[in-house]
């Protein structure tokens, strides 16, 4: 079953039961605490915390996601990407939990035929707050078996965007991959067999505070019941499709394969460049997806996390062996999978190559002019038994090469080496509180080459902007 074919049996089948299609938000929707829309509610967070009125009961829709939290993930588990679509059902003050569970039962076990998934009901597992019978009852009403129904705290199975804002209990859907994938036990014991596809939350109430995932206020409940659920459409293709992986699936693979052909190397030969192969090809889609949807690569929040996707490309590329320009040639060939579905991106196409192409060329000055100064440093550290590269050269490549730390970092880890970041962080201190006293001695201003450090400087907020990432998309986590 091709992924077009399971995203269009989702919506139709939602539309059958009086959900009303709304099409998916842009990435940058207006949500000032998300750097990137990273689930489908995001769009719906008003009509939930009763805010605005919603213009529907029922909504369905496939909205993209960005989740950067999830960077470090790519191609080594199964299931992260950091680009993904999540299918949702929504009931504004409408069906409950009774309605949600039937809906999702019916649609995941369906038979083909009928427009269902066709997933064997043996395989599927399902989790519950802890000590949530209600829920527990309606899945084996459902035919779940209560040996296939897990109860999980709080930390799994109750569902808030990690700051303040509307949450409720959650129970979520998994598939067993069978015991050649892991350990039995169910999702408890092991989240590679058995595979999360569908969290359904039950929006209830809204949180004053949140310190946690398993530590927050409940500031009153919520003016209405609601549901909101989210659905891995990569993840519910893996399986369909019957390959080992997300990037697997026809809408991603052949950016691996053309990124083969490219490096003359085999996907599947080797565990440490297969690794590299998932992450071209995740990255090349997220790089894709974002560019459509407005930003440009550079130095800010949101730049900054499409210029790191970017250049992590590039370099995942020169790893696989690829010296020459790649984003020209992989770029493409995700155009040509998604435009299926994302019209748009032939509108945006002129200026998104052309984004891409500009971004590689700099990044290609930066390592043609820093990679000698680096690999010296990466001799000189071995040489003296050290296991750190020490932060004034991190600081040096910085300062005169322009690598981001997290290049740095990156390239050392890959050499086997960690970076004093203790001192590169001091050096950059030091060099910023100079830069301010020298500007208040001339009190005319900057000169332009210290003006132009503190651009420099200014550049490095985003790498701020990353841990802040991590918090603002810390979402159903
Ligand atoms: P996991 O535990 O596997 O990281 P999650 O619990 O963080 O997933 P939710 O926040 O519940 O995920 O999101 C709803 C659904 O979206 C998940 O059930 C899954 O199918 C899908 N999903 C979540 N994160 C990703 C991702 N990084 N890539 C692909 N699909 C994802
Ligand atoms: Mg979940
Ligand atoms: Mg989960
Ligand atoms: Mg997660």
């Amino acid at each position: 079953m091709k992924t077009s074919e399971i995203r269009s049996r989702y919506l139709d089948f939602f539309a059958k039961f009086d959900h009303t299609v709304v099409p998916s938000a842009s990435l940058l929707y207006n949500d000032p605490t998300l750097l990137f829309v990273n689930a489908g509610m995001v769009p719906f967070k008003p009509y939930f915390l009763g805010d605005e009125p919603s213009p529907y009961k029922r909504a369905v829709s496939v909205q993209k996601c960005v989740r950067t939290l999830d960077i470090d993930e790519v191609g080594k588990t199964t299931r992260h990407g950091t680009f993904f679509q999540m299918l949702g059902n929504f009931s504004f003050g409408d069906y409950f939990k009774e309605g949600a569970i039937n809906y999702a039962f019916d649609l995941v076990t369906g038979a083909e035929s009928a427009g269902g998934w066709g997933f064997d009901a043996d395989r599927v597992w399902v989790t519950a707050l802890h000590g949530d019978n209600e829920t527990i009852d309606l899945w084996q009403q459902a035919g779940i078996p209560r040996e296939r129904i897990q109860e999980r705290g709080l930390k799994d199975n109750y569902w808030h965007m990690g700051i303040p804002g509307p949450g409720g209990p959650c129970s979520e859907i998994y598939i067993d991959r069978g015991p050649e994938f892991g350990a039995d036990g169910g999702p408890e014991a092991d989240e590679d067999r058995f595979l999360e596809i569908w969290n359904l939350v039950f929006q209830s109430e809204e949180l004053s505070a949140v310190r946690a995932k398993d530590d927050f206020d409940v500031l009153r409940p919520l003016p209405a019941k609601n549901i909101d659920t989210g659905s891995g459409l990569e993840r519910v293709a893996l399986l369909k499709q019957g390959v080992a992986n997300m990037y697997e699936i026809d809408e991603i693979r052949p950016v691996i394969d053309k990124a083969s052909e490219l490096s003359g190397r085999r996907y599947g030969a080797d565990p440490a460049d297969d690794i590299r192969f998932r992450v071209v090809a995740d990255h090349v889609r997220s790089g894709l997806m974002l560019m459509t949807d407005g930003v440009s690569p550079g130095n800010e929040a949101r730049g900054y996390v499409l210029r790191r996707l970017l250049r992590r490309v590039i370099r995942a590329m020169r790893l696989l062996g690829v010296q020459d320009p790649v984003l020209g040639e992989l770029l493409p060939v995700s155009r040509d999978l998604m435009r299926v579905s994302y019209p748009d991106i032939d509108q945006a196409w002129e200026r998104v190559s052309q984004s891409a192409q500009a971004e590689e060329e700099t990044f290609r000055r930066t390592l043609a002019s820093g990679t000698v100064m680096f690999d010296t440093a990466v001799t000189e550290a071995k040489a003296a038994r050290s296991t750190a590269l020490p932060g004034a050269k991190a600081f040096q490549l910085h300062d005169t090469f322009g690598f981001p730390i997290d290049l740095t970092m990156e390239m050392a880890s890959e050499a086997g080496l960690s970076v004093d970041r203790a001192k590169f962080d001091s050096l950059m201190k030091e060099q910023k509180d100079r830069a301010r006293a020298d500007a208040k001695a001339k009190k005319g201003g900057l000169s332009s080459h210290e003006a132009y450090r503190e651009l420099r400087e200014a550049g490095e907020t985003p790498f701020l902007g990353y841990t802040d990432l991590g918090v603002t998309t810390r979402i159903r986590g």
